[in-house]
């Protein structure tokens, strides 16, 4: 028997959309985790393993990585007691066969989930501007932007207070962001009819300041979930 009703929460939407802020936002509020695929892949990548060394080169090209290796550490990830509550996703299903994948391993867990996926939508000409200004803290991914949002005490981590430990992404330079818009356009567009036709999609405006989309965000969930 399958206990009732923990909360998948499935934030779409090309890269600096805003999806990873979004997430640690909606993470305070719903009390879940976010997991986000890329942070687990740039986690294997730092070590020298010859998957890390496999990873840099995939993710340096803009290109997806291979799905059943995402699947894998999203399934050891989702397996710990932690997620049992329901949680976050940012950065999957980032094509069909993924979104199919998630089903099918969710039919597996003792749980059902309520899933809901939030389609963010920003136009490519802010994107470019976010990704190449931002940056984030290396010890507790906590992503910041140069543009509108630096930590509160210069150079130390508002969350985690660790002091000088910020970086940029290596796929964030603007090559590398056309590459993986393109990849998103045609792998990962098409999951957002997929959730449409499933009547799960809820669309906000990404163009936004960081508020305001939460702030739609949060008034669209309202209307279907309660916390
Ligand atoms: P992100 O941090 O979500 O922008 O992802 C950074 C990079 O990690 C992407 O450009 C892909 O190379 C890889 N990646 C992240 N999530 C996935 C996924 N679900 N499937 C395949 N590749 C992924």
């Amino acid at each position: 028997m399958k206990t009732e009703d923990s909360t998948i929460v499935i934030l779409i939407g090309p890269p600096g959309c805003g999806k990873g802020t979004q997430g640690e936002i909606l993470s305070e509020k719903l009390g879940n985790i976010t997991i986000s695929t890329g942070n687990l892949l740039r986690d294997e990548m730092k070590s020298q393993t010859s998957l890390g060394k496999k990873l840099r080169t995939t993710m340096c090209t803009g290109k997806l990585v291979d799905d059943q290796i995402v699947l894998n550490l999203l399934k050891a990830k989702i397996l710990t007691e932690i997620c049992s509550d329901g949680f976050i996703l940012d950065g999957f299903p980032r094509n069909i066969k993924q979104a199919n994948e998630l089903e099918e391993l969710l039919d597996t867990l003792r749980k059902s989930f309520k899933l809901v996926a939030i389609d963010v939508s920003v136009s490519d000409k802010k994107i470019i501007n976010r990704i190449v200004n931002r940056y984030y803290c290396t010890e507790c991914k906590t992503n910041y932007n140069k543009l509108y949002k630096n930590p509160i005490k210069k150079n130390i981590c508002d969350v985690c207070g660790s002091e000088g430990k910020f970086a940029v992404r290596e796929d964030d330079t603007e090559e590398i962001v056309r590459k993986r818009l393109k990849e998103y356009n045609k792998q990962t567009a098409p999951v957002i009819s997929y959730y449409k036709k499933k009547g799960v999609l809820l669309k906000v405006n990404g163009d936004e300041a960081v508020d305001k989309v939460s702030h739609e965000i949060d008034s669209k969930l309202k209307k279907i979930l309660t916390y």
